[in-house]
């Protein structure tokens, strides 16, 4: 019997954990009993020297001052922080968001619009890129916290954050950025960038799940969420996630360390895919722009066939990949749109019978030219399968008989 190779090519929803990484976190956990918030003894210093190590490690990963970084659980509760925080110590201020955000924000913004405050979701263009005019349109009546992704994890589309930070402070408004599918994949400089809030999660790059954080630039007032002690500047009170934080400073400087050699590699990786699909594989549709986008991601539909069923085929050949994001295909639906169709699909205009069957194949540094190798060898294979039992391609193939004769 030969062994099944196993691909994965999920990675925009989680990345395997580095040996670096691996190593910092046992480290802590293997020699540090102490609370970084008990000062009266060693072990307590030593904890609190190893948070501030690592605060130091992410602050030098985004260009920042160290003091600016928060920690957090991940990118849902940094995403939280951000903007219920900024609203609730910014009473005069609206929210601004596009329609293929996580919904970490989208149903933040369903929630402050029943407090009465203005919200706008701003709609992409088909490409997935924002429509920068709307935005000048829509900022222009009043100033409001706009929160765009760096990146989308489901389209790969790299939004022009320079230009879009530029016509938020214009108009007196303040810029919040999702940086969670893009991290470890292309540059984040927060000064070049001049954005005012940053989300970072450390699962998609590397490091360990349960651990985020978020920048707040200096003066940008943010109320807390929770009630408890002073940790992170009382903005986010709890004992501190020691070997998280460990884990998760290890992962930025490795990405730091790594990012030109990994965003080469990412490329080709994604070329060798993009290619070898749009030759092999018929009706194929990529989704999102096809130059601005994160290195190594390769995202489309196949006209006729079930996303869903390609998936489950792809997955029994030991290929791992997405359809949506992993948050939205276990949601618990809020309304029935919801179970079938992904927001961001919808949202670029794929048709929303496809739209739960989109398909996403996600890099890493661990993936190699014979993972492509393999997703090639099977692919259009899978693909011809589902094709012949697919009513609809009968219907094609009929009216295209008729139009013929
Ligand atoms: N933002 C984006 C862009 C995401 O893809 C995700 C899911 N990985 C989240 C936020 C939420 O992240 P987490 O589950 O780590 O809180």
């Amino acid at each position: 019997m030969t062994d099944k190779k196993f691909v994965y090519f999920d990675n925009i929803n989680n990345t395997q954990v580095a040996p670096e990484v691996i190593k910092a976190i046992n480290n802590v956990l293997e020699s540090n009993p102490g609370n970084p918030a008990s000062h009266v003894h060693s072990a307590g210093v030593n904890a609190g020297i190893i948070v501030e190590e690592s605060r130091s490690k992410i602050a030098d990963f985004i260009n920042c001052d160290p003091k600016d970084i928060i920690f957090t659980s991940g990118a849902t509760e940094s995403n939280n922080l951000a903007i219920q925080g900024y609203l609730h110590a910014n009473p005069d201020f609206g929210f601004v968001t596009t329609n293929i955000e996580h919904f970490s924000i989208l149903n933040q913004a369903r929630k402050i619009k029943m407090t009465g405050r203005s919200v706008d979701i701003l709609p992409v263009n088909i490409d997935g890129t924002v429509n920068l005019n709307l935005l000048d349109s829509f900022l222009s009546s009043a100033p409001a916290l706009v929160s765009i992704s760096i990146a989308n994890p489901e389209i790969g589309v790299i939004h022009e954050i320079e230009t879009i930070s530029e016509i938020c402070h214009k108009n007196g408004s303040f810029i919040h950025c999702d940086a969670t599918a893009a991290a470890g994949l292309m540059e984040l400089n927060i000064i070049e960038l001049d954005i005012d809030l940053l989300t970072l999660s450390a699962h998609n790059m590397h490091g360990p799940t349960g651990v985020g954080a978020l920048y707040v630039k200096e003066n940008i007032k943010i109320a807390p969420l929770f009630e408890g002690g002073n940790q992170e500047k009382g903005l986010r009170p709890g004992t501190e996630n020691l070997s998280g934080i460990a884990g998760f400073g290890e992962a930025c400087a490795l990405a730091k360390k790594e990012l030109p050699g990994r965003v080469e590699h990412l490329k080709k990786i994604g070329e060798k895919l993009w290619n070898g699909i749009s030759d092999n594989v018929p009706f194929i549709n990529f989704t999102g722009h096809p130059e601005k986008r994160l290195p190594g991601h390769v995202s489309f539909w196949v006209k006729h066939i079930e996303g869903e069923s390609l998936l489950l085929l792809l997955s029994m050949n030991g290929i791992m990949v997405s359809s949506g994001s992993a948050c939205s295909s276990n949601l618990k639906a809020k309304d029935e749109d919801e179970l079938k169709a992904s927001h961001v699909l919808t949202a670029v205009g794929v048709p929303s019978d496809i739209c739960a069957g989109s398909i996403t194949f996600s890099s890493s540094k661990y993936n190699s030219f014979e993972d492509v190798d393999h997703v090639m060898s099977v692919l259009p294979g899978l693909v011809e399968r589902l094709l012949s039992m697919s009513p609809s391609y009968e219907d094609y193939i009929k009216s295209q008989e008729t139009s013929n004769e």
